[in-house]
């Protein structure tokens, strides 16, 4: 099978959060067939290749398997066949990229000594995909690398690279309140603590963190998405719930973020004379920092490889990231870069346009679909690039 179809038919069968069992059958078949020594079920679903080739270091490549549930609106002949379920952040992109790199690295091996790590991670979108894998032992069973490395399909010109050094993905934290009142008769409040009224004292005081506590130089940012209390006009319910989304640029302002919430929260509630609220810290995902020396090294081998033109600095991204774990936990740099996925002439004809957000499907939407090609043929030189500039020679 050719990598296309290969990635044709990765995307036409999404798999959500650690559910990507057929996905991981066909990354550890692909290994095993590249010659690589395979480990299945890391992290429930995880698949690690192991290529050992003689002394030399070793270099971690990363690619995240899971989809979103989402209804794909593709209209792509080889769109999701499974309902409600797709491929829409690209991860079968990152997929079908490893796959085509370990082969490569594999019949390349005599130009190169070291050990390639294939690492197929799952449950990237929910946040928990690294971090099972870690707890599982993923070092224990496989060496520990010098670097990871690994990239991102996103809505830049198919083929173009772009790594920002430092901070390069925000933090992204999933909070949970529920403020716990004492509920009664709307006409009666005295007899009553009213959650209703802590909640939105909450929400207000919220506000506070990013324009008091935070640095105007720092970036932050704290939502209540989720607002929920009562059932009828005139009853004070028993409980609020609150769900918040935290962003952060820097692991100290995120931490300073975490603690002023759960301050505020139980603050208004103590100010109510109501119990301790119940505060949940559920998805989370710390920043992503590109460690500067290796992704200038890197990016150098890249521009070497593919010219000044393809390689581009994006600046920090909004979005979020688990692969950083795999790096923080063996104590070596990340280099983890965007690899553009978008049809280059509608992307440069959308940008004179002013029409970017309108006209090129940005990840999580139901109309993204990459580019074949040149975006797989890039993403595979990439990752056999970077993973070279890292092995011996
Ligand atoms: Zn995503
Ligand atoms: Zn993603």
């Amino acid at each position: 099978m050719t990598l296309d179809a290969l990635y044709r038919d990765l995307h036409e069968h999404p798999e959500l959060s650690f559910e990507e069992v057929r996905t991981a059958a066909i990354a550890a078949a692909e290994l095993r067939a590249a010659g690589f020594d395979v480990i299945e079920a890391i992290g429930r679903t995880g698949v690690v290749g192991v290529l050992r080739n003689g002394d030399g270091p070793t270099v971690l490549l990363r690619a995240d398997m899971d989809a979103l549930p989402v209804e794909e609106d593709t209209g792509l002949e080889y769109a999701s066949s499974a309902s409600g379920v797709m491929h829409a952040c690209g991860h079968d992109v990152h997929v079908a990229c490893l796959i085509g790199a370990a082969q490569q690295l594999a019949a390349t091996r005599t130009d190169w000594h070291g050990t390639v790590v294939a690492v197929f991670q799952p449950a990237e979108e929910v946040g928990g995909g690294a971090q099972a894998m870690l707890d599982d032992g993923l070092y224990e069973k496989v060496p520990v690398p010098v670097v990871v490395l690994g990239q991102h399909v996103g809505p830049a010109p198919a083929g173009l690279l772009g790594a920002h050094p430092g901070a390069a993905f925000a933090s992204a934290d999933s909070i949970d309140i529920i403020v716990r009142g004492r509920g009664g008769h709307g006409s009666r409040p005295e007899t009553t603590i009213d959650p209703v009224v802590i909640a939105a004292a909450i929400v207000g005081r919220l506000q506070t963190i990013v324009s008091r506590e935070i640095a105007p130089q720092d970036t932050a940012v704290v939502t209540v998405g989720r607002l929920r209390a009562g059932t009828k006009n005139n009853i004070i319910p028993e409980r609020a719930e609150l769900g918040l989304t935290v962003r952060a640029y820097s692991e100290e302002v995120r931490l300073g973020m975490l603690a002023a919430i759960e301050r505020i929260a139980r603050a208004e509630c103590v100010a109510s004379g109501a119990p301790e609220p119940i505060i949940e810290f559920a998805e989370s995902f710390p920043v992503t920092v590109n460690e500067h020396v290796a992704t200038e090294r890197t990016m150098a081998a890249f521009r070497a490889a593919f010219g000044e033109a393809s390689v581009v600095d994006p600046g920090p991204v909004s979005g979020s990231e688990d692969v950083g774990l795999l790096a923080t936990a063996a104590g070596v740099p990340l280099v983890y870069w965007i690899l553009g996925g978008a049809h280059p002439e509608s992307y440069l004809a959308a940008a004179s346009a002013g029409t970017l957000d309108r006209d090129v499907p940005s990840n999580h939407s139901p109309h993204f679909a990459p580019e074949i090609q040149p975006t797989l043929d890039r993403g595979v030189d990439a990752l056999v690039t970077a993973a070279r500039e890292w092995l011996g020679s």
